[in-house]
């Protein structure tokens, strides 16, 4: 068995709908077909609400081209014989919405839970269209995809999510082809909620692994995992095979082929993921799986990530850096390329101010005795990172990586390390980032 997860832009239109079934009509085997809303509708659904909030009508034209979208997928691929039903079933949802729409402008208030509400329908009318042009049914993840409360954040609960999810497709385990939508999912009260933005993909990861597929399948718009962003570095290549870890690595730092917690648990199960283009079958794509060949390129590629902060603890007196760590794990603060010896690390802009008032309330004391001198934090810079296989045993990469940037004339807030086998990163202003990647992209890759 096999789980096909097909993204927005593979079900945005009617060309790329005939794509996804020429697609799935061709596999040889069962498969799970996993499919995000139509492309750009997750963002047109919170844009509606956000309008309707601020009780301003254009949200009415807004959700009109949300209704046109699905209304021209529909007549465009859905077989003549389903059209009806499909127009009938969505239709209704998109009732529900408005009327969703008009409450929320009454109140001018939208709280998180509705927005989780109105999203979940870009699936819900996603999976019923997708299923329809392939003629199988649909399974609804709400049923089987638990999520709790971290931090205001909505997690996997991986116990209850696994138990639920083979109730929920023990009696298929010899059916053929379902559709099931991505992304949303449901909490303990019974109401909707969602893996997060891009978390379609994760969906699909989670279903492959508790199933046990023999390979997770990632239909997308782009040829695989790239040496680096084709819109900043002009000769950036597909990259043929990547190991679980390096491709961890590179959607930790930045590459957008796949939402991040996607990788784990596949890797868990040893199932390979491969990515491929919709729009161009044929092309190998990028396959990720355990074994690697040695014999392959060392670097695999170069990524960046935007809108990160540098923390600084300066004191010299001051060593206890293990309370700092402790202090932004208890108040859901992510940290990377930490320096114990430095005081220093790295956080996302909008954990910035948090993670410097966190450490000031932590630290008064040291604060008020001049241990410490300043916490500080250093905005607006952008993550560099070099991606690969055993780095700790290539040490120049630091050093080239320093190189290009320097011969640049770029500034470099934390110096390169190599702080495990799979990367290098440091910190630039954001402002750099675009000469950054090239410079070292080209001292990488030419
Ligand atoms: N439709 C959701 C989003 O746009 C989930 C996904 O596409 O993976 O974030
Ligand atoms: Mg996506």
């Amino acid at each position: 068995m096999k789980v096909l997860k097909f993204g927005g832009t593979s079900v945005g239109t009617v060309e790329s709908l005939r794509h996804v079934k020429a697609i799935v009509e061709s596999q040889q085997s069962r498969c799970i077909v996993i499919v995000s809303a139509l492309g750009g509708i997750t963002d047109r659904l919170i844009r509606t609400a956000n309008l309707a909030a601020s009780r301003d009508h254009a949200y009415t034209t807004e959700f009109e081209i949300v209704t046109a979208r699905h209304h021209e997928v529909i007549e465009g691929v859905v077989p003549a014989e389903s059209r009806a039903e499909v127009l009938a079933i969505t239709d209704a949802m998109l009732d529900e919405l408005a009327t969703l729409y008009k409450a929320i402008c009454l109140l001018g208030e939208l709280t998180p839970r509705t927005l989780d509400m109105i999203v979940s329908y870009g699936e819900r009318m996603s999976c019923v269209i997708v299923s329809r042009i392939l003629g199988v049914p649909v399974l609804d993840s709400r049923s089987f995809i638990r999520t709790q409360s971290r931090f205001g954040k909505h997690v996997l609960d991986a116990e209850t999510t696994s138990s639920l999810l083979h109730a929920a497709f023990g009696p298929l385990e010899q059916a053929n082809t379902v559709v099931v939508p991505g992304f949303i999912a449901s909490d303990s009260n019974a109401q909707v909620t969602n893996l997060g933005r891009g978390g379609s993909d994760y969906t699909a990861a989670i279903i492959a692994a508790e199933l046990g597929a023999e390979i997770l399948e990632i239909w997308t718009d782009v040829d695989g995992f790239m040496t680096a962003d084709p819109r900043i570095v002009a000769d950036a290549r597909v990259i043929d095979r990547l190991s679980f870890v390096e491709a961890m690595e590179l959607c930790n730092f930045g590459a957008k082929v796949v939402y991040p917690p996607t990788i784990y648990p596949v890797f868990h199960r040893n199932i390979p993921i491969v990515i491929k283009n919709t729009f161009n079958a044929s092309a190998p794509g990028t396959m990720i799986a355990e074994r690697v060949n040695q014999t392959e390129m060392t670097v695999k590629g170069v990524t960046s990530l935007a809108d990160t902060a540098l923390i600084r603890v300066v004191g010299r007196t001051f060593h206890d850096f293990g309370r700092v760590v402790n202090s932004m794990a208890r108040n859901g603060v992510d940290m990377f390329l930490a320096s114990p010896t430095a005081g220093t690390f790295g956080v996302r802009q909008n954990d910035s101010v948090k993670a410097v008032s966190v450490l000031r309330e932590e630290l008064a004391a040291e604060l008020t005795s001049g241990d410490v001198d300043a916490i500080e934090a250093v905005d607006s810079l952008a993550t560099l990172a070099i991606v690969g296989r055993n780095l700790r045993s290539m040490p120049e990469s630091a050093e080239m990586l320093r190189r290009a940037l320097n011969q640049e004339g770029i500034p470099v807030l934390t110096a390169p390390r190599n702080d495990s086998d799979t990367t290098v990163a440091c910190m630039v202003p954001a402002s750099h980032v675009k000469q950054a990647l090239n410079a070292v992209h080209s001292s990488f890759f030419s």
